[in-house]
């Protein structure tokens, strides 16, 4: 684009999730002018809290765990000073029914050795099953296998795993990282996942936990943008746009208004009811219509006492897949800036100081705990009672101190469509941020960054339609993306 400058150009996002406010942001500091467009009265996206209305606690809309592999969404924390709210955890316990735990953790051996020693201490699997995982994990060491339409469960018992080490640790991990089940997951998706988080380095695997509410958490990234001549509107819904030589006319309730370029950051199937019925658009919307999502359902439980003193583990063999100890996990209220995030429709807006915040730590002897199912395709059609239900029993089987506490209260939330399902396939319908409007770009966790559906996806995808604006202006030197963390150890050898 060989136009001038002579102020700096309007750039509007549309999408007040991760993917819009990283890359809002980063433009703001390259000196656009932004304008964030977001449909609901709060920031954050499927990453967000607020105050449940059945029970007058605020819950996130589900646990959000980071990796150490996140670089972007570390870089992105330190951008808006959030950094110090995440605690960051080296060591997983793996509990099977009954309570029996397991411990993996990093030790002072160089990657991709370096949970070797926890592997072999394990107890929730036997030999063959650590023999088996040590063989698929070498096959993975050198490089990421390419897609050939096969599932990665398909790829594992090609390589000879047993039904142990398949349902305790690669179903394990993976279910919950790219929340689809393994028989629809595509081998590249399941290896990145396994070479970025375990294999790479030691510290790639740590896992980070908020220790304030989602919206607390992103809610900043309004200020930062405010802060560098940015305007954030809230409640601002965006039907569609046109793409014109000198710039784009978005399409609001309002009316229409003019920006040089614009960043779409909403989820896949509001993009494509929001693209114009024109021949230009139409393989875009095709790619869109490939896509499919996968839910996750949260179970938030108040107990009248502790039932634990682990403050998460990952839960075998069962329905509930990971226990959130989140009156241990999220400071107290009273320690903590005001929470700023009002919501539509499904709650209240959080009362400065807000009473309970995100419950536990400063109420009497009492707990919150939040169970997790990922790929939870069994629990959409159930009731909530039935959940629960569920859930109890479950739970007193890991933790049988649970036997003797007192439900308080509870409630359940799914997410139905959470994430997209990264089936084989999927990266060919994952669209590169460019399109076929020269000043309108692409950016969400569905986008083609090369990670599964997670806040770094998302922020990277931000991160990349930001360069893309600011290149097509002239910066072409822009990065805001940063890379992976390098391989460590052993792994320097490879690069796949
Ligand atoms: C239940 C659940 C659990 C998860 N757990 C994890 C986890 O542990 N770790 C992890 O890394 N990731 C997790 N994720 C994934 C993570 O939340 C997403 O990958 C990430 O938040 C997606 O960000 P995004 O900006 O791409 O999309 P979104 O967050 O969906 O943002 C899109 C935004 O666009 C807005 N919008 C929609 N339509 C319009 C319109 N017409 N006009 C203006 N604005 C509009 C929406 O309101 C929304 O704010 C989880 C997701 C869910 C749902």
């Amino acid at each position: 684009m060989s136009e001038r400058w002579t102020q700096a150009p309007r750039v509007a996002v549309v999408g007040g999730g991760l993917a819009g406010l990283a890359g809002g942001c980063a433009l703001a500091d390259a000196g656009f002018r932004v304008t964030l467009f977001e449909r609901r009265p709060f920031l954050g996206g499927r990453a967000s809290s607020y105050q449940h209305p059945g029970t007058g606690e605020v819950v996130d809309n589900c646990q959000h765990v980071l990796l150490g592999c996140c670089t972007n969404l570390v870089e992105f924390y330190r951008r808006l000073g959030v950094e110090g709210k995440i605690r960051w955890y080296d060591r997983l316990t793996f509990l099977e029914p009954g309570g029996r735990a397991s411990l993996i953790e990093p030790s002072s051996l160089p990657a991709p050795l370096h949970t070797t020693p926890a592997f072999l201490r394990a107890a929730c699997l036997d030999w063959p099953d650590k023999l088996a995982i040590a063989g698929a994990m070498a096959a993975l060491v050198p490089m990421t296998p390419r897609d050939r339409g096969e599932s990665f469960l398909t790829w594992l018992r090609r390589h000879g795993q047993t039904e142990r080490a398949i349902a305790r640790f690669w179903r394990t991990v993976l279910v919950s990282a790219l929340n689809e089940d393994i028989d629809r997951v595509s081998v590249p998706s399941a290896a990145q996942v396994m070479r970025e988080s375990f294999l790479k380095s030691p510290s790639a695997g740590r896992m980070g936990v908020p220790t304030v509410p989602l919206t607390e958490l992103y809610s900043v990234a309004g200020g930062y943008l405010s802060a560098r001549s940015g305007e954030v509107r809230l409640r601002s819904g965006v039907d569609g746009f046109r793409a014109e030589v000198a710039g784009v006319r978005l399409l609001t309730p309002g009316g229409e208004e003019g920006f040089d370029f614009v960043v779409l950051a909403v989820p896949f199937d509001v993009l494509s009811r929001m693209l114009p019925q024109t021949s230009a658009a139409e393989p875009l919307r095709q790619t869109l219509d490939q896509l499919e999502t996968s839910p996750i359902t949260g179970i938030h439980l108040w107990f009248d006492r502790q039932i634990t003193d682990l403050d998460h583990a990952v839960l075998l063999d069962r329905t509930i897949q990971w226990m959130f100890h989140k009156s241990k996990l999220v400071a107290p209220a009273s320690s903590r800036q005001p929470a700023l995030s009002p919501v539509e429709g499904r709650g209240h807006p959080i009362p400065a100081g807000g009473a309970r915040q995100l419950a536990g730590r400063e109420e009497s002897n009492g707990s919150y705990v939040e169970l997790v199912v990922s790929s939870s395709k069994t629990l959409v059609e159930r009731s909530r009672a039935e959940i629960i239900d569920l859930a109890l029993n479950e739970l007193h089987e890991f933790f049988p101190e649970s036997r003797a506490a007192k439900l308080v209260k509870s409630t359940v939330i799914k997410e139905v469509h959470a994430t997209y399902s990264p089936r084989p396939g999927v990266d060919l319908h994952r669209p590169r941020p460019e399109t076929v409007w020269p000043r309108v770009f692409l950016a969400g966790d569905w986008t083609a960054t090369g990670w599964p559906a997670t806040m770094e996806g998302a922020v990277r995808s931000g991160y990349r339609a930001a360069e893309c604006v600011a290149r097509v202006t002239g910066q072409r030197e822009a990065t805001f993306v940063v890379p992976n963390l390098p391989p460590s150890g052993f792994m320097r050898l490879f690069r796949g």
